[in-house]
């Protein structure tokens, strides 16, 4: 089973490799929630200690899930970051998945291999539900 360092050391590695650019103005903090069917992660500002929390479904703690499920959903709620969710203050985007947005800055940010990856997961994944 997964646990939250394995999290700490994925976002970690995501943020080095592919988000170097974007600063870390809050601590960011990152753990495994509940398990759920639909929802693969979150991002939300927590304001009694100013910290960032990103929650990843407790489902990808089981090993049967792979890695590249695991790094694409905390790129997207990078991403969240980086467009300037869920901090208070500015946002880039009012409506974060409008248009594509997330795919688009995964592909500028060179990791379209990780969207494909998921997109062809993500199909057996309903399937098989
Ligand atoms: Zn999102």
């Amino acid at each position: 089973m997964r646990d939250d360092t394995y999290l700490a050391n994925r976002l970690n590695c995501l943020w080095a490799k592919y988000f170097s650019d974007v600063p870390k103005k809050e601590d960011v903090k990152i753990h495994f929630g509940r398990k759920a069917l639909y929802r693969f992660g979150s991002i939300k500002f927590c304001f009694t200690d100013k910290t960032v929390r990103v929650t990843i479904n407790g489902r990808f703690q089981d090993k049967k899930y792979p890695r590249e499920i695991i790094d694409h959903t905390i790129a997207h709620e990078l991403v969240h970051y980086a467009q300037g969710f869920p901090t208070p203050g500015p946002a880039l985007h009012r409506y974060p998945h409008r248009g594509g947005v997330i795919d688009k800055e995964l592909e500028a940010r060179g990791l379209s291999r990780l969207t494909g990856f998921y997109k062809d997961w993500a199909k057996d994944y309903i399937k098989n539900l």
